[in-house]
């Protein structure tokens, strides 16, 4: 008899998951470990892929930001990783099974040889294989990070995908002189993380946001930073101009208000509005860096780019050397995901809870 488990299943685009009992992972082979999942967080991705727009295929257990427990261990497994059963990781779903081979593999930054999240021959959890919303899931060991001692684990989901994503954003190379910042949509899930960040980094944040319900949130986020709040300036886009934003972020001794604007500006929010504020708070030879991926993408104008020599990025995951720095300086700085949880069989009102809107992070506690 094959042992089955419970899992959350998309089976056809645009319906809800079905809960459904589904045969358990086999034991682990090669780089693989088995985790018994503890806590599963539901990220913008999941709403875009159950939307069917990213015609992948079906049925697929969802969730690529997750966290668990190791269970069993695959046979190539590298013992300095140090994975055994009973230790706490971190999952963010790119990068399953890399190529080894490829340039992105065989030029891996910081990260081991032979892996890298950008390989575009690995598998997705929770978009082209199953991902965290069931008991336990087949994880790759080189994609994952040790939860460090003391670390809740229910904040460790959020951080695997939204909070990789604004980390690496952050740490683009083309920030690395960066004082002053801008985050559009910074009320977001991936905002009230990327805001934490940049004031504990020591830059000078101006989070931007368009709602009520966001702009609340950042304020209490600004007051729960403490001292480190002082870096952050909370802006209303649909009162505070341009000029005023500027003006909240300008410095003693800073050149003429003209002359003034930021040296970055991250953006999260899909739309063009955001976008276009975003290059106008920019002052000369600085950079947009962009997170969201709108439909119809975005226009930018020429001027802007060849006049006053705006750099355009894109950012997507991080490394996995930053997955572990990134989880360290959370712990240092107390920096925390704001979570509502929900069991695994409450997911399809957790989606709902998410269409409508709520702030912060919606995630599924398997112990609930
Ligand atoms: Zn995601
Ligand atoms: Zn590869």
């Amino acid at each position: 008899m094959v042992d089955t488990m419970q899992a959350a299943v998309l089976e056809e685009f645009g319906q809800p998951y079905i809960l459904k009992q589904i045969p358990r992972p086999p034991q682990p082979k090669d780089h693989d470990i088995l985790i018994k999942v503890l806590v599963a967080s539901y990220c913008h991705t999941d709403a875009i892929f159950a939307s069917g727009a990213m015609s992948k295929d079906l049925p697929c257990v969802g969730c690529h930001e997750f966290a668990g427990e190791i269970v069993a261990v695959g046979g190539k497994v590298s013992k300095s990783l140090e994975m055994s059963p009973g230790i706490r990781v971190g999952v963010p779903g790119r990068a399953y099974n890399p190529c080894s081979t490829c340039f992105e593999c065989t030029n891996p930054d910081k990260d081991p040889m032979g892996y890298s999240p950008f390989c575009p021959h690995a598998g997705n959890l929770g978009l082209t294989r199953d991902g965290g919303f069931q008991e336990y899931c087949l994880v790759d060991s080189r994609q994952v990070t040790k939860i460090p001692d003391g670390f809740p684990t229910n904040q460790v989901a959020p951080l695997m995908c939204a909070g990789l994503t604004v980390w690496a954003a952050l740490h683009h190379e083309r920030l690395r002189h960066a004082k002053k910042v801008a985050i559009l949509g910074a009320g977001g899930g991936l905002g009230h993380l990327g805001v934490q960040f940049a004031a504990h980094l020591g830059l000078s944040v101006l989070a931007i946001d368009a709602n009520d319900k966001s702009l609340a949130f950042l304020r209490k986020v600004k007051q729960e930073l403490e001292s480190a709040g002082d870096n952050v300036q909370v802006a209303d886009v649909r009162k505070d101009d341009v000029a005023s934003m500027r003006a909240m972020m300008r410095e003693t001794g800073d050149k003429p208000m003209n002359e003034l604007g930021l040296d970055a500006a991250i953006i999260l929010p899909e739309s063009q509005a955001a976008f276009d504020t975003g290059i106008k708070l920019l002052k000369n030879h600085s950079t947009m860096v962009i997170v969201s991926f709108p439909k119809n993408g975005f226009h930018f104008s020429a001027h802007d780019l060849v006049f006053r020599d705006i750099t355009l990025v894109g950012s997507l995951v991080g490394r996995n050397y930053q997955l572990s720095e990134m989880l360290l300086f959370c712990q240092k700085f107390k920096v925390s995901a704001d979570v509502k949880t929900f069991p695994l069989s409450q997911i399809n009102r957790l989606v709902e809870e998410y269409h409508k809107g709520v702030s912060g992070k919606l995630v599924v506690d398997m112990k609930l």
